[in-house]
């Protein structure tokens, strides 16, 4: 269900003014979780209702509507709340962690999105750090390969923290992603509401690594990008 919404956000869709749309629940428990109050939430700040009408009345406004969570993929009534976003004219992003390809499959399938960014965790050695269960973690592949496949805007995106993930596990990565078109690497900041402190500590990531991970990938995918 929808925990809440921003109204208007320059930074969650590239190159459009949208609404971020968040939506509680996730069946994965990320170490740097900013969101961790949203993984097991049932409650709602703003109703459905209240969002699709603050929408309606900014069709001038808003270029389009970023969904993300939580993971918005294990929400029922996803598909009928993105159908009814489109039939209002905007364009929709998903923001997911790849652990639902068959309900990205419908989407696609029904031209119901425009651009979908999903998390790569880890290699897949290290996804039991996130995921709960293995069933998950073999999702994550079948959702790469779609996709790369599906013909619309995307890109893969790794929160690095140098605590969890070296160099190494890039390379690892680059195997699981190479080939795409748009890489975004972002730096892990601390905040208190980070899901385990201890693991992440409280040291943002070193521009350097980043920059030294962009060097070693930059054959591997088409763009890499630092945010
Ligand atoms: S996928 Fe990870 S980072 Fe995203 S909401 Fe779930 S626990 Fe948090």
């Amino acid at each position: 269900m929808i925990y809440d919404y921003l109204p208007v956000s320059m930074v969650d869709y590239p190159g459009k003014i949208a609404t971020t749309v968040f939506i509680s629940g996730c069946n994965f428990v990320c170490p740097y979780c900013h969101n961790s109050q949203l993984i097991r939430l049932k409650k709602t700040v703003r109703s459905e209702a209240e969002f699709m009408e603050y929408l309606n009345k900014r069709k001038n406004l808003i270029d389009g509507v970023c969904i993300t969570g939580g993971e918005p993929t294990l929400w029922d009534g996803l598909y009928n709340f993105i159908k009814d976003i489109k039939d209002l004219g905007f364009s929709v992003k998903l923001d997911t962690n790849g652990s639902r390809p068959e309900v990205l499959e419908r989407l696609l399938n029904d031209d119901l999105l425009d651009y979908i960014a999903m998390d790569i965790k880890a290699p897949k050695n290290k996804y039991g750090l996130f995921a709960k269960n293995n069933e998950d973690i073999e999702r994550i592949v079948k959702s790469i390969n779609l996709i790369k496949n599906s013909g619309i805007d995307y890109e893969f995106r790794t929160t690095v923290n140098d605590k969890i993930l070296g160099l190494d596990d890039f390379t690892s990565i680059a195997d699981l992603i190479s080939g795409c078109r748009r890489y975004v690497l972002q730096a892990y900041k601390y905040s208190d509401g980070v899901l385990d402190k201890d693991l992440c500590g409280e040291k943002q990531c070193d521009v350097e690594f980043l920059n030294e991970i962009k060097e070693m990938l930059k054959d591997k995918v088409d763009e890499i990008l630092i945010r």
